[in-house]
Order: structure tokens, then sequence, then C-alpha cells
């Protein structure tokens, strides 16, 4: 399967569509999960064009893993997260729905379980919030 530009992180990355960013340089940007699963859900996206990780060049992946590092602890920093997962999906059988490569980054709380995979949408005054807050920790 190949790469479609017309996929939705593809436009947020060309600025079509707005998004709660939390960071951006020439090779990645880090933006609030507008569908949460938890509070402070963000995800790594990285600029270069691939499905997922099964497509992806070796270079780009091993440059995009300090990032996914530093975006987890200013996450956990952020919000007093009591842990971190890191999740990413690859292709529509594993549950993958958004067909450009992109991390997960969400904070677990002890005694709150995890909301559905992309389910309800979150408050935007609530996501800018956090979206500033996780920056600051970068
Ligand atoms: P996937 O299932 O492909 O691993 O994850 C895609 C993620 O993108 C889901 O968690 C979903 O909530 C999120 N998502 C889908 N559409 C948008 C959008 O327009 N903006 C943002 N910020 N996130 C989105």
């Amino acid at each position: 399967m190949s790469y479609d530009p017309a996929n939705i992180f593809a436009k947020i990355l060309r600025g079509e569509i707005p998004a709660h960013k939390v960071f951006e340089d020439d090779t990645a940007l880090v933006m609030m999960d507008i569908f949460p699963q938890s509070r402070g859900h963000c995800l790594v996206i990285p600029k270069a064009a691939s499905r997922n990780l099964l497509d992806a060049d070796p270079a780009a992946l091993s440059a995009i893993m300090p990032l996914v590092q530093r975006v987890a602890k200013a996450a956990r920093a952020a919000t007093g997260a009591d842990g971190v997962r890191v999740v990413q999906f690859n292709e529509a059988a594993a549950g993958q729905t958004v067909f450009h490569l992109h991390f997960h980054i969400i904070p677990v709380y002890e005694g709150v379980a995890l909301g559905a995979h992309a389910g309800g949408q979150a408050d935007n005054a609530e996501l800018a919030g956090l979206a500033g807050e996780i920056s600051a920790q970068l």
C-alpha cells in the first residue's frame, strides 16, 4: 500500500487544518490528540512521508525516537501521570486509522481507565492548555 498525501495528518503538516501544537521543527510535529484516551494524550509525527513503521526510512525512525522520549518525559512531568504508554499502530487490522506514521504518547493515571482509541472529542480550551503545559516541559 502506498502513502496517500490526502491523509489528515499530512493536511495538518501542510497547515491546511489547525492543531494544538506542542512542538514543531523541520523534521517533526507534536500535537494533542483531538480524541484523547487520557489527559495529555499527544502524538509525535515525523514530517517524512510514510504510512507507518513498516515503510518508514530507518534513518527517520532513529531520528524521531529521541523526540518520542522527550515528549513522553514532558507529558509525564506536565500532567503528573503515574506512567506513560507509547503506542504505534501499523495498518487498519492493527488499529491504525490515520495513515501517516505517528507515535501516541498516552499518560496513564493510577486507578483511571484509559478511554477508547479515537473515542470522544476533547474540549478545545483544555487541549490548548495541555499543549502549552507539555511544551513548557520540553
Ligand atoms: P491511529 O489510529 O492512526 O494510530 O491514531 C490516529 C489518532 O489520530 C487517533 O488517536 C485520533 O484520535 C487522532 N485524530 C484523528 N483525527 C484527528 C485530527 O483531526 N486532529 C488530531 N489532533 N488528532 C486526530
